[in-house]
């Protein structure tokens, strides 16, 4: 999508998790798309007049597809490029949103507060050791707070504990500093895995192709509950922990 220009933006439907705002069609109408990011489950289309601000919410997605491709149930934006595709978004729960800012994104209400992003530099031994001083809390539960750290959801906390030898109800406090950065690691390899190879489809999760995720084949214990874990061969454990299943190696975890 970099580098090309949306020719149009049509919203079918206005009423997702937030209204979508009227004015947001001639804002973006002509605009090339200068760069793609993202921030926690924000995505991100830059243009020289703002920046879409799009999240998928429950259960959204987004395909490419020629822009002639019929609608079909629950599709309600089409960003429509110059290069005759459209960037389609779906969403049958409408908890997604869509906003326009031509300020700094950063500095949108919805970005502001955000904790820092797991992948950037930033996010590292030192800051889980100073975030871990002074919590009781589990330690899986505080790398699930997003507001100390964006984007570790569940699957990806059971599998950073596990790949970082640590036991998911480990008081945070009790980690020792050499732990904090075997962590950091472990979550920035776990994350970047998943992401290199699409992300990990459960049930309804899909890419922009519309191909499923195949982390989930690469998963050492989440959902492999009496499995033999993939290190030691002893089986792999359950228990429910803030209302989420953990998965974990008693015999790999300390
Ligand atoms: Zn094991």
């Amino acid at each position: 999508m970099v580098g090309c220009r949306i020719d149009r933006l049509r919203v079918h439907d206005r009423r997702l998790r937030w209204p979508v705002d009227p004015g947001m069609e001639a804002a973006v109408a002509g605009q090339p798309i200068r760069r793609a990011g993202r921030r926690a489950k924000y995505l991100l289309l830059h243009t020289d007049a703002g920046t879409l601000i799009l999240h998928l919410g429950m259960s959204g997605s987004l395909r490419v597809l020629p822009a002639s491709t019929p609608r079909i149930a629950h599709d309600h934006v089409d960003i429509e490029l110059d290069s005759g595709q459209t960037l389609r978004f779906n969403d049958p729960r409408r908890f997604g949103s869509l906003f326009f800012t031509a300020d700094d994104p950063a500095s949108h209400p919805l970005l502001k507060s955000l904790a820092p992003e797991p992948l950037e530099p930033d996010f590292d031994g030192a800051y889980l050791w100073k975030i871990t001083r002074r919590r009781s809390v589990a330690i899986k539960q505080l790398i699930m707070n997003s507001r100390l750290v964006v984007g570790v959801g569940n699957i990806y906390a059971s599998e950073a504990l596990f790949r970082a030898r640590i036991r998911p109800r480990r008081r945070a406090r009790s980690l020792k500093l050499q732990e904090c950065v075997r962590l950091a690691r472990a979550i920035k390899t776990t994350l970047s895995l998943a992401v290199k190879v699409g992300g990990t489809t459960l049930r309804d999760y899909v890419g922009a192709d519309g191909n499923p995720g195949y982390f989930r084949q690469k998963l050492y214990v989440y959902e492999r509950a009496g499995k033999p874990c993939r290190v030691c061969r002893h089986p792999v454990r359950q228990f429910t922990q803030g209302q989420r299943s953990t998965y974990w190696c008693a015999h790999c975890q300390q």
